[in-house]
């Protein structure tokens, strides 16, 4: 499991990093919320702590940006402000908690738990969409235009990283991670050919094409058509 935590009080950051790293957890710590902004539309996490006052780009505003890409990563805030004004704020925008500062650790575990747990509920029952292209997770079944396409355990792992992600430029090094557990410098080629035998079972016979090639960067699936 990743965790994302931007915090710039340096402290609680390594308080928090170590903890939940003891415990298991995969841990990117940032500082600063720019740092924060970039990795989280960046990256694929299952949970960020978001500190609310952070000095330049707001916890508010990061978790603001994120909901209007659709991305729907749980996100825990912490806050040493208890004004019921912010505390609201931070719920409508999106962030699933908010936790109070000065807080135990054990509370912070609890509720990275509890979120991760609700996570899991909501995308097991997830029906992603793109055009005509449907991928249901529940019944691991992809359909697109009516037909039923059949594809093997990582190709549809791939399929719905892109989908989830939809829109963004994925670096071979972020699907290489998401979908194969390797790092950076492994073969990428194992990753074009997936992409391949997934283009021409997803793409090939439809219009329009959904996987694009961005040279130099990686792959992305949209609706919009490029010129290729
Ligand atoms: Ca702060």
């Amino acid at each position: 499991m990743r965790l994302l935590i931007v915090e710039d009080e340096l402290k609680t950051g390594d308080y928090l990093k170590q903890g939940l790293t003891e415990a298991g957890f995969q841990v990117s710590l940032v500082r600063n919320g720019l740092d924060g902004h970039h990795l989280a539309m960046t990256e694929a996490f299952d949970l960020i702590i978001l500190d609310v006052m952070l000095p330049d780009v707001s916890g508010l505003r990061i978790v603001q940006a994120l909901r209007e890409r659709d991305n729907r990563t749980p996100v825990l805030f912490l806050s040493a402000r208890d004004s019921v004004d912010d505390r609201v704020k931070g719920l409508e925008l999106g962030a699933d908690d908010y936790l109070i500062k000065p807080f135990a650790f054990s509370e912070v575990l609890a509720w990275v738990r509890t979120l991760l747990r609700r996570g899991q509920n909501i995308s097991a029952a997830e029906l992603l969409q793109v055009a005509d292209l449907q991928l249901d997770i529940a019944k691991r079944k992809v359909v697109r235009s009516g037909t039923k396409i059949t594809l093997s355990h990582k190709e549809f792992c791939l399929l719905e990283l892109l989908m989830r992600r939809r829109g963004e430029v994925l670096p071979r090094s972020l699907i290489a991670s998401q979908v194969w557990d390797m790092n950076f410098d492994s073969d990428t080629n194992v990753i074009d050919v997936a992409i391949r035998r997934l283009r021409a079972k997803v793409d090939d016979s439809f219009t329009p094409k959904l996987i694009h090639t961005v040279r130099g960067m990686g792959y992305k699936l949209d609706e919009e058509q490029d010129n290729e």
